[in-house]
């Protein structure tokens, strides 16, 4: 069954998107149609619709949503979860094959399996100069519009009673700040902990890191909005970014953060975070700058006191195993995610949704189908 609903279009690089009527391949096996309640706005999306980050247009953005399988493709095998129609679900970018050196490793946010929906997107516009073109299904999953298809890796079912409007925010975000710190650096209890860039990862960053029972949390943020947020969800010190700001976080944790979490794509702050580590620390690096951008640390400090850099991408999560985990948080009051969302917005004005996320220590924007 295809189906003809409403998209959000970027036609051209830093435009107001396009509201277009348009289809769907159906889905194939191991695909799922999914009919969106709500996506929320991620920085990534706004890097691609500004054309800081190169894609091809005609595209339809947006990565970050929760909504209701309405079709499903057969299961690719037996070990893919077991979905239904009309199973509530989180929809994310991260697809995995379950097959490859990456997935069979268990890092299975590098699974870089390439599927037909790479190599062709599933959308097709109706109307227009463009009818007929597929416009481009921006980070594999194009959920700026009212459904999506995707891989089945791409779902996980809400088991709990967790309205969409707030679930959305676990497919990207939460997922990122969440891994930071469980996957990826996995402090032991009464560590010191420093996030920087307090915004829809970082905040996360420093509500896992509280679950973590850390000595010291900190959070840094040019924002004094968001820094007060931080502080709210677990934070014990908050500071804006300074030159000073490595020696105050070395007073305050005697001799530097065991971990620092760089959860902003900036260079700058990625060299602070360095600074700010202890001996034999690790700062670990979810933020994403442009390709090709570089920063600069003494590099001294790798062999003289063992520091290190590590990567991350979003957080090393499975979308599975993760999501679970942040929906038994949040129902046990452990997580929350009332605090992370900002405002609400009809898709018909999804660019004003873009203006806000654009501004300063806003929270995370929702767009609701
Ligand atoms: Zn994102
Ligand atoms: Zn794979």
């Amino acid at each position: 069954m295809s189906s003809t609903f409403q998209a959000a279009v970027a036609f051209a690089p830093n435009a107001p998107l396009d509201l277009q009527p348009v289809t769907l391949d159906p889905p194939q096996t191991g695909e799922v149609l999914v009919a969106l309640k709500a996506c929320a706005v991620c920085h990534s999306d706004l890097h691609y619709i500004s054309g800081a980050w190169k894609t091809p247009l005609p595209a339809v953005f947006g990565h970050e949503a929760a909504g209701e399988i309405v079709e499903l493709g057969e299961r690719t095998n037996s070990t893919d979860e077991e979905l239904r129609v009309g199973d509530q679900v989180v929809v994310s970018l991260l697809r995995t094959c379950g097959a490859c050196p990456a997935c069979t490793r268990s890092e299975e946010s590098l699974c870089a399996t390439q599927t037909r929906l790479d190599e062709r997107s599933p959308l097709r516009l109706l109307e227009g100069k463009h009818k007929g073109t597929r416009p481009f299904h921006g980070l594999r999953t194009a959920a700026f519009a009212e459904q999506v298809l995707v891989a089945r890796s791409q779902v996980t079912k809400i088991s709990t009673a967790l309205d969409g409007e707030l679930a959305c925010l676990l497919g990207c975000g939460v997922l990122t700040g969440f891994g930071a710190v469980m996957n990826a650096a996995t402090p032991a209890e009464g560590s010191h902990l420093a996030t920087i860039g307090c915004g829809g990862v970082g905040l996360n960053c420093i509500q896992a890191a509280r679950l973590t029972k850390p000595t010291t949390n900190i959070a840094v943020d040019t924002s004094e909005v968001k820094r007060k947020i931080a502080l709210e969800l677990g934070a014990t010190h908050a500071y804006a970014p300074a030159p000073a700001l490595p020696a105050e976080v070395r007073a305050a944790t005697r001799g530097g953060a065991d971990f620092v979490f760089v959860a902003v794509g900036n260079t700058h702050a990625m060299s602070l975070g360095f600074d700010m580590l202890r001996p034999g620390g690790c700062m670990v690096v979810v933020g994403m700058t442009q390709e090709g951008e570089t920063f600069s640390i003494d590099a001294s400090m790798l062999a003289t006191e063992g520091k290190t850099v590590r990567g991350s991408k979003m957080g090393d999560a499975s979308l599975q195993r993760d999501v679970a985990i942040l929906l038994d948080l949040h129902a046990r009051g452990l997580w929350n995610l009332e605090r992370l969302a900002g405002e609400r917005f009809p898709f018909q004005n999804i660019n004003k949704a873009l203006d806000v996320s654009r501004s300063e220590g806003t929270l995370r924007s929702i767009v609701l189908f």
